[in-house]
């Protein structure tokens, strides 16, 4: 019987260790969990707090992420990281668990996934994009402050309910007709172009993308993304220009933050009328990629609540978010991609800050300071 040969033993050894996560160099671990198909990634935070008994327990509510969990990877034992929306969701990007509270309206210091990606794959900003329901909170999610990273590698944010204001529809008289535009317009304009990016400074910060992104956002005006009314209106805007933004920039990095879900503390119907509809626009979203065959081949989708909601009602027939239940700490994750495992559900606990790491291993970038896990049994 031969030795085993030395070379041999080291690359064995060396895989062994990596599977530990012991290996001196990262390289060979985001190999071996990068899939041969992914090129890009979706996260949607469901976020404003939502339980899984109103979605995966009501496949009523929810009949596209249904479909979406069937055909993917489902962790129902997913634990939120603390109990302010903002904090929560920012965790989700820099797999870090934010201690900011609810009121918190200032960027964080811990690198996000947006910065992760485009540092260490060299990506542009329009590689990069965060579409959000409005808000300055949310805008905040596009970039931290860590001076390794920070704004120069920031997502393009878009801020739906703040761009897609009916005021802006004059423009659109203007747009696409050969004539000047007059004065009031052009001052719309203006205002528009000063709302991309929502409240945050320097939040489109690749300055040869804003005449695309400007035609883009006229674009949106004509397609009517300004006529979605009604309950849950701001996040079916984020929705639909994220549907949008995969069809014409193709992103290989795309989020979508949404938050009126939170209508629960008031209401618990209206809460569930808002999870239907943006499981609605889910659906629109997802039928996006389906239906063009090089997104399908190629596109991997979180989809996860940022936190889920207390176990009772409150005096006033809505859900709070703070009496320390299973149903306020453990919110569902539903993964799909061309290179996950199909129809399968993982009990074993994970971490809402296990998708920042995921994602970037995915891609080959390392989430250096993330502090979440690598999902286990995702990849097929
Ligand atoms: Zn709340």
């Amino acid at each position: 019987m031969a030795a085993p040969d030395r070379r041999a033993f080291l690359r064995d050894g060396a895989l062994g260790a990596a599977a530990l996560g012991l290996a001196p160099s990262r390289a060979p671990t985001w190999r071996r969990f990068q899939g041969p198909k992914t090129r890009r990634v979706l996260v949607v935070a469901f976020a404003g707090g939502v339980r899984t008994r109103e979605t995966l327990g009501a496949a009523g509510n929810v009949p596209n992420l249904m479909r979406i969990a069937e055909q993917g990877v489902v962790f129902p034992r997913t634990r939120a990281t603390n109990l302010g929306h903002f904090g929560a969701t920012l965790s989700i990007f820099t797999g870090i668990s934010e201690a900011r509270g609810i009121r918190d309206n200032i960027r964080g210091t811990d690198p996000t996934l947006f910065e992760y990606l485009r540092k260490d794959l060299g990506w542009t900003s329009s590689d990069v994009w965060v579409s959000t329901s409005g808000g300055a909170q949310e805008a905040n999610i596009s970039h931290g402050l860590h001076p390794e990273y920070g704004p120069k590698y920031g997502a393009n944010t878009l801020d739906g309910d703040g761009i897609f204001n009916a005021e802006f529809k004059g423009i659109l008289d203007a747009y696409g007709r050969p004539r000047e535009m007059g004065a009031q317009e052009l001052a719309l304009l203006e205002k528009m172009r000063a709302s991309i990016g929502g409240t945050a400074k320097g939040a489109l910060n690749d300055v040869d993308s804003v005449a695309r992104v400007e035609r883009f956002l006229l674009d949106e005006l004509r397609r009517g993304t300004q006529d979605l009314k009604g309950l849950g209106a701001a996040d079916a805007k984020a929705f639909r220009v994220a549907r949008n933004l995969l069809a014409v920039f193709r992103p290989r990095f795309l989020a979508v933050v949404v938050r009126e879900a939170d209508q629960a503390h008031g209401s618990f119907n209206n809460y569930v009328q808002i999870v239907k509809r943006n499981d609605e626009m889910l659906g629109e979203l997802w039928a996006a990629v389906q239906s063009d065959p090089e997104l399908a081949d190629s596109t991997a989708l979180f989809v996860l609540p940022e936190f889920g909601r207390d176990a009772d009602l409150n005096s006033r027939r809505g859900l709070d978010h703070g009496d320390g239940s299973d149903d306020l700490n453990y919110v569902s994750l539903v993964c799909w991609g061309p290179d996950f495992r199909r129809g399968v559900n993982v009990q074993e606990e994970v971490r809402t800050v296990d998708v920042c790491p995921t994602v970037c291993a995915m891609l080959g970038a390392d989430a250096r300071y993330s502090r979440g896990q690598r999902l286990p049994r995702l990849m097929a």
